[in-house]
């Protein structure tokens, strides 16, 4: 092969980049997959996963299939550095991956650097992990017929979602479920004030014990102790609090922004290294910063593989200008949805049902593989 692309990281860019170069191979060139998971999920669709609406199955990507169909190489391993001298991709129990470009996708995982998350916090990423406690968490709670007392500790988009999944879950056993979030400021601080309110109505009408404008200090066995001596009691504390980079970028001596992610240019290509590129939570766009949130993953999918083949080929890469505003959809998970974009909200079943057609549109794209 004249050629070798590594992509490291299945996520939500990667899974397009694949479909795509699958349809229109480039000659002389080595497609390779390292990726540290087999199944992706989809983000959209793992609060259902959790609420019990989606299967495993229906929620995830299977990278094997996706890669055989895109007549590439699959790597299962975990990556754990970058060696930009030799152009290599080091991996945790496999040999470096040379690339002659390479690009990263492999998301953020919580913060966990509040004393004791680590050790008795859940984090939502990696996700296979928590799934894994919670399935743990619904068989213990069927063998005794109690549903333990979750908190979840994170107010943005993603906790609020999975504050309300995992209540509709746990609903049906003795007693009910037990469900706190706690937050830092409020929860959604930058959504509009009218669909907060909405989501808010809801956490409360469902029962969900709401703790605002509260710091969490430390996390002990069995409690969450927030600044200014407040304590949470919980069986389970799930960690959904704002994306933090992979340490090991650190090592890379890529340019990062000041968040530690690696900072690009609006062509997707790293800002100090012309044979690194990467996509999605784990990379900021220094000319157009965005939250990090899957719809933007979602997006650079297509600028992305254009741009890996324009680089292939030697020739000039074409920027990229993110969208910059976007509808969001947050599931009640009791049939209703809440709908937001441009400063306006609004609920109802009808979200629900466009939330559910978006999602499953978006993944089958790449589950009906031949
Ligand atoms: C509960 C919840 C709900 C959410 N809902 C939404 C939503 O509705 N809409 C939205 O826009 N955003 C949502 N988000 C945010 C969303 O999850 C992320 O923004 C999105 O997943 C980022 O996509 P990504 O492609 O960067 O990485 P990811 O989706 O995280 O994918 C990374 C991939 O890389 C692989 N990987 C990771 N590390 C390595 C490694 N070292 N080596 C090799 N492979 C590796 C993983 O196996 C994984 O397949 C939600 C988040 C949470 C927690």
């Amino acid at each position: 092969m004249a050629q070798e692309l590594v992509l490291v990281g299945g996520g939500h860019a990667h899974v397009d980049v694949l479909k795509r170069f699958g349809l229109e191979p480039v000659p002389g060139v080595r497609l390779t997959l390292v990726t540290r998971d087999l199944e992706t999920p989809y983000s959209g669709m793992l609060p259902g996963l959790v609420a019990g609406v989606y299967s495993r199955a229906e929620s995830h990507i299977d990278l094997t299939r996706l890669v055989s169909s895109a007549g590439a190489r699959l790597i299962h391993a975990e990556t754990n550095g970058l060696d930009r001298v030799d152009r290599v991709v080091l991996c945790s129990g496999h040999a470096p991956v040379g690339y002659d470009f390479v690009s990263l996708d492999i998301g953020a995982g919580p913060d966990l650097s509040i004393p004791g998350a680590r050790e008795v916090g859940v984090p939502v990423k990696p996700v296979d992990g928590f799934l894994e406690r919670f399935d743990a968490l619904l068989r213990d709670a069927q063998a005794s017929g109690r549903a333990p007392r979750i908190a979840i500790v994170g107010g943005g988009a993603g906790g609020v979602e999975l504050s309300l999944a995992i209540e509709r879950r746990l609903r049906d056993f003795a007693g009910g479920a037990s469900v706190g979030l706690v937050t830092r400021h409020d929860i959604l601080p930058d959504y509009p004030a009218r669909g907060r309110e909405v989501l808010r109505r809801e956490l409360e009408r469902r029962g969900i014990d709401l703790v605002t404008n509260a710091e969490v200090a430390e996390a002990r066995p069995g409690a969450l102790v927030c600044r200014g001596g407040r304590s949470l009691a919980f069986n389970e504390a799930i960690w959904v609090t704002g994306a933090t980079p992979p340490v090991w970028l650190a090592d890379t001596g890529l340019a990062l922004d000041d968040g530690g992610f690696v900072a690009l240019e609006p062509t997707l290509r790293s800002a100090n290294d012309p044979f690194v590129f990467a996509a999605g939570d784990v990379a900021t766009v220094l000319e157009h910063p965005r939250p990090k949130a899957g719809v933007f993953a979602v997006r650079q999918g297509k600028p992305l593989e254009q741009n890996l083949r324009r680089a292939l080929a030697g020739k000039p890469l074409r920027p990229f200008r993110p969208q910059a505003e976007f509808l969001t959809l947050i599931g009640t998970y009791d049939g209703a949805a809440v709908a937001s974009r441009n400063g306006l909200a609004a609920s109802g079943a009808w979200a629900w049902r466009l939330k559910q057609w978006i999602d499953r549109r978006w993944i089958r794209q790449y589950q009906a593989l031949t």
